[in-house]
């Protein structure tokens, strides 16, 4: 039952939009990402618009994808370079973000070995191998700091101890089985969350040096690195499922007095899958990588909000 239900979103074509689908795009309400208060500092109390208003127009602000156009983050801060004709889609961290999902669901090394670097180099040059545009970004203030500015690959070490900090795996859990839906696998679940344990033990090592990753992908895909400016300001996060589309950041913020959104195409973590391990016989290779990026995408949300922010899922009313 549920392979058959990944099977049948995979199959897909990516590339083609919305017309394989048939209805419109709706955007469903979870609510607030959690009743207590998680540990990261941004909170959005006070900034938020209507929820109202942004869920009866969230579809204004999606548009078709370029596939040519390089992968973006999550973040909902500015970027000023940012062509609504030539959107990628959002990921958290990017390319490299994808990394450490990799790692954790899919990887059949010895867990004591390997680097965060190493990982997601191999990851960026998959993309280029598949045809699928890298990307990646700093922030304005990377040079003074010690990050290079995005949460997704700063924070991955708090992110990792967030996925497994007992007080918060209640509300982890039930994120992630509302976001996979039919899709959740216990087995998966409990799974990638042992890797996240075992990986933590020797973390230090294995995300040290984690920030040359973005130099590196300067270098192996030049123009692929975005510089956002401005404070985070993020107020809602959007789970994306309809295929090839994509949230306007730069739009969505000044029409909604700053507030900005984290998006996530979760399509794209399933395009991403299907290229990556295309064979029948990758379905669970398939199905384990995409439980550790929500996994993981969750796990962020924790380190850098304090659970305040609402949370939509966008799909298709089929
Ligand atoms: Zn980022």
């Amino acid at each position: 039952m549920v392979h058959e239900r990944i099977d049948h979103r995979l199959g897909h074509g990516t590339d083609h939009g919305l017309d394989l689908e048939s209805g419109a795009p709706v955007a469903i309400s979870l609510g607030r990402l959690s009743d207590k208060v998680w540990p990261g500092p941004l909170s959005a109390n006070g900034v938020g618009p209507r929820l109202a208003e942004v869920i009866g127009r969230l579809d204004d602000y999606y548009v078709t994808v370029d596939p040519r156009a390089k992968t973006r983050c999550i973040d909902g801060r500015h970027d000023p370079e940012l062509d609504e004709a030539a959107l990628g889609p959002q990921v958290p961290g990017g390319a490299p973000g994808s990394a450490l999902a990799y790692r954790l669901g899919v990887d059949k090394d010895d867990l004591t070995r390997g680097t965060f670097t190493g990982d997601a180099e191999m990851m960026i040059e998959s993309y280029l191998r598949l045809g699928l545009s890298p990307g990646g970004h700093r922030d304005e203030d990377a040079e003074s700091g010690d990050g290079v500015g995005c949460g997704a690959i700063d924070g991955l070490q708090s992110v990792l101890d967030c996925m497994t900090n007992p007080m918060l795996v209640e509300d982890h859990k039930r994120l992630v089985k509302t976001i996979l839906d039919a899709d959740f696998n216990r087995d998966h679940y409990l799974r990638v969350m042992g890797a996240g344990l075992v990986l933590q033990s020797r973390s230090v090592g294995y995300f040290h040096g984690r920030g040359e990753i973005i130099d590196l992908l300067e270098r192996k895909a030049p123009g692929s690195v975005s510089m956002l400016k401005g404070r985070h300001q993020e107020a809602f996060v959007v789970v994306n499922m309809v295929d090839g589309t994509t949230l306007s950041s730069n739009r969505f913020a000044a029409d909604h007095g700053g507030a900005q959104a984290f998006g996530y195409d979760l399509w794209r973590s399933r395009q991403l899958v299907q290229a990556l391990f295309p064979l029948p016989s990758h379905q669970v290779d398939r199905e384990r990588f995409i439980h550790a990026r929500v996994m993981l995408t969750i796990a962020t949300l924790m380190a850098i909000t304090d659970g305040s922010l609402q949370v939509l899922v966008r799909l298709t009313d089929a």
